[in-house]
């Protein structure tokens, strides 16, 4: 018990956990309604092929726009909506806006009819029995191609065990969606997880891109990420690329696909709409 330590500790410990559960049921509160006020909007952050510096495709990423709390972040919203299972319908707003936003897209800029769009699944996600036909009429709602999909899942998806997960990714892959391992090197990185689910693509967490210009072991851990995953026909996908050194590094360690800052971060629709056309123009 807290109060053990003294009175002092006692107040301390009750003040900042009142804090914490303060905000906590704030963000529940406002979060229940927030996509029936319009609160909820996508960003676009454009993938890279790394030899031609192409655009290839895009990652959505959820952005709140809350009148009481500002702007919250992903980071601090998203484990919430996982708890209480508001990710279902908010995942679902997600999927459908990501889908229709690719077609404007797909058909904005005619010279890249296979630009792909990225989406990232909660655990809790699974657990909705409707996912697969969500996703399924989504698709024909927006006229998108399954191929044109990826669906970014980390680890947690699959140490959740409420669900048969690998039955679903099977399904999800079969569809001709393609799936890609999210932040990869962080967590438990199981490398058994590579061999029995059904991943397209690897994508390698921003933690590991940082260092690899300066620090030689970081180099040869990303070089060896990007052999095995080549050996199990995965593409590779480097985040949070920064700068310049790490682009041309990576493309000389064989990254298929680089995302990050150096390229451009998040950005909303219309302006992201806006950064690809002038980007195919070079
Ligand atoms: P993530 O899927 O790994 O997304 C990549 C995160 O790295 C994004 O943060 C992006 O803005 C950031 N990033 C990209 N390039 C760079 C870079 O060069 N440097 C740095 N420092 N950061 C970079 P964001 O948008 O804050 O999202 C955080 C996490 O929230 C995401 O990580 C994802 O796990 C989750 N998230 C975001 N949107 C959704 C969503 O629609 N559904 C679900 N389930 N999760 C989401
Ligand atoms: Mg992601
Ligand atoms: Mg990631
Ligand atoms: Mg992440």
């Amino acid at each position: 018990q807290a109060k053990s330590y003294g009175r002092n500790t006692y107040s301390f410990f009750t003040k900042k956990m009142n804090v914490i559960i303060q905000r906590r049921l704030v963000i529940e509160e406002q979060m229940r309604d927030a996509l029936e006020r319009n609160e909820f909007e996508l960003f676009y952050q454009p993938q890279f092929d790394a030899k031609n510096k192409h655009i290839i495709g895009a990652e959505a990423l959820l952005r709140w726009h809350n009148p009481v709390l500002g702007n919250v972040t992903p980071d601090e919203f998203i484990p919430i909506a996982e708890n209480t299972g508001l990710i279902v319908p908010i995942g679902k707003f997600v999927i459908s806006q990501a889908l229709h936003f690719l077609n404007t897209w797909q058909s904005t800029c005619k010279r890249q009819q296979k630009y792909t769009m990225a989406v990232n699944l909660s655990p809790r996600q699974f657990r909705d029995v409707g996912l697969l036909s969500f996703i399924q009429n989504s698709l024909s709602e927006a006229n998108v191609n399954p191929e044109s999909l990826e669906l970014e899942i980390t680890e947690g998806v699959l140490m959740s065990c409420h669900t048969n997960v690998v039955d679903i990714l099977t399904e999800i892959t079969a569809l001709g969606i393609y799936l890609s391992m999210d932040d990869f090197g962080t967590g438990y990185s199981s490398l058994s997880y590579l061999r029995e689910y059904p991943f397209n693509v690897l994508k390698i967490d921003r933690s590991f891109i940082d260092g690899i210009v300066l620090n030689n072991e970081d180099c040869n851990l990303v070089k060896a990420i990007i052999a095995m995953s080549h050996s199990l026909g995965l593409t590779v996908v480097a985040e949070g690329v920064e700068t310049k050194e790490q682009h041309t590094l990576l493309n000389e360690l064989g990254c298929d696909f680089m995302q990050g800052f150096y390229f451009s971060k998040p950005i909303p629709a219309e302006q992201f709409l806006d950064f690809s056309m002038n980007f195919d123009k070079k």
